[in-house]
């Protein structure tokens, strides 16, 4: 039976794993959608499919040695999971940050082995990351834990092996000094990173991507019912990277994003965020969120990151991290008339949150799906980088659109086939793992 497979492969990955649930929590997201599909192609079962892919296909972790501006030593824990090379080389960011151990990494992994797929773009997935703190560091210290970090990493990766990218805490700041000290080493210069500045083969609108890629995809759930971002209010939580450019862009289309937030707590701006404002105070001089209050006469300010869910919108878009919105968050959104939830973030939402959208049919648009948009343009940009071209902002943004727009449509049409239409995540799920499935198969063990 096929629902047993599952079930059994469940078992499996919480046994040889006990302590990981980030990664429990991806796996059984992902497993839980396709009882249909095991059910329907027995071969999958035969081949063995789903032991193949929990299971990593290689995991390097390493020592990362590095010296502050004091003289003293300290060590991080450095992290590569390549995970599933069916449909590319291994693709998918690094996270520096004090909460990464396996159990993160590998539920990233994970994720990004079915949104790599969901491109339409040939990659593989793979993640990687260190428990290291950016915040509050110099320059020189950073670049000095780059450099210790590409030290090893440059033994395992490559343009046609292993692409890796940003994630949180990992910005262009990060991946130049990681790319300077991989050509130093290894004396070539290639496409092995990207998210890279636009000097030495950065691609235009990689930046905007995931953000931007979200509200595509937003647009063409609201399109679907009938509506646009339009006067819509929208909270967005996080200020980084997939946090500005999501709001960005729905300001762009005439939405009011009325409230931010950090890891140490959320402004509310009833007028509308200034992002001038964050992006000054985030991306150029590094602070915290609560400054934007001091600066903003009418804005409000709490302490409570995760309160931000209690602020009535039209529109919330979770993108900070992993978790960050529960089954009360989740109530409370639809108890304030929110009609949409699109995920900019990976795995934002407790699977109980989740259930809470299903149940209440509001439109619903996964992580895996919805912030496609910036692995897609990094798939554009060493696509760039192997034919040595650049290609316009307009250019790139043109197929990053019509990339969301596929996306939504393969995974509305896979919801609808397996019987599930207003469900987006089996449909993600569905149609994710077939491709890489089938690409299995035809592979052999
Ligand atoms: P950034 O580091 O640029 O920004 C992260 C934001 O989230 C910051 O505002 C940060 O606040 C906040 N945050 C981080 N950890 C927590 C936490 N534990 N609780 C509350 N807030 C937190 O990262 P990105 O914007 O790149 O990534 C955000 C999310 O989007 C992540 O889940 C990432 O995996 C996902 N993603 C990113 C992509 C990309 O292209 N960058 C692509 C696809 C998905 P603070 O500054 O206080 O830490």
């Amino acid at each position: 039976m096929s629902s047993q497979y599952v079930a059994r492969t469940l078992e499996t990955v919480k046994k040889r794993y006990p302590e990981e649930n980030e990664f429990h929590q991806a796996v059984s997201e992902v497993l839980g959608s396709l009882v249909p599909v095991m059910e329907k192609n027995k071969e999958f079962e035969e081949a063995g499919i789903l032991e193949r892919l929990t299971e990593p296909e290689r995991q390097i972790i390493f020592m990362v040695p590095w010296v502050d501006d004091n003289g003293k030593v300290h060590v991080n824990r450095g992290i590569r999971v390549q995970y599933n090379s069916a449909l590319g080389p291994y693709k998918g960011g690094i996270r520096f940050h004090p909460s990464v151990n396996t159990s993160i990494i590998k539920f990233l992994g994970f994720e990004q082995i079915f949104k790599n797929s969901l491109t339409g773009l040939m990659l593989g997935g793979g993640k990687g990351g260190a428990d290291f703190d950016p915040k509050g560091k110099s320059n020189n210290e950073i670049m000095r834990f780059c450099q210790s970090f590409m030290t090893e990493l440059y033994r395992h990766i490559d343009a046609d092996t292993d692409v890796p990218a940003g994630d949180i805490g990992v910005g262009a700041r990060e991946i130049g000094f990681m790319f300077g000290h991989y050509k130093r080493i290894k004396n070539i210069f290639n496409g092995v990173l990207t998210g890279k500045g636009l000097l030495y083969g950065g691609s235009l609108a990689r930046t905007e991507a995931t953000g931007y890629g979200c509200v595509y995809f937003c647009d063409e759930m609201l399109r679907d019912r009938k509506t646009g971002f339009e006067n819509k209010k929208l909270v967005i939580s996080g200020s980084g990277n997939v946090a500005v450019y999501a709001a960005q862009k729905a300001q762009s289309l005439g939405a009011k994003v009325i409230a931010m937030s950090d890891s140490g707590g959320y402004v509310y701006d009833e007028e509308g965020i200034k992002l001038d404002l964050i992006k000054n105070l985030k991306e150029v001089e590094r602070k915290r969120i609560n400054e934007y209050a001091k600066e903003v006469k009418n804005a409000k300010y709490g302490e409570n990151c995760f309160d931000i869910w209690n602020i009535p919108c039209d529109i919330a878009m979770p993108c900070a991290t992993q978790n960050e919105l529960d089954a009360n968050a989740a109530r409370q959104l639809i108890k304030n008339g929110c009609m949409a939830v699109v995920e900019g973030a990976n795995m934002p939402s407790t699977p109980e949150a989740e259930k809470v959208f299903t149940d209440a049919k509001i439109a619903y648009g996964p992580g895996k799906a919805a912030n496609a948009g910036g692995v897609s343009t990094s798939g554009l940009e060493m696509s760039q980088n192997s034919q040595r071209l650049s290609w316009t902002f307009d250019e790139v943004d043109a197929k990053l659109h019509s990339i969301m727009i596929n996306i939504y449509a393969a995974i509305k049409n896979a919801a609808a086939e397996y019987n599930t239409p207003d469900n987006l995540a089996n449909g993600a799920n569905i149609a994710a793992f077939l491709k890489v499935a089938r690409a299995m198969l035809a592979q052999g063990l």
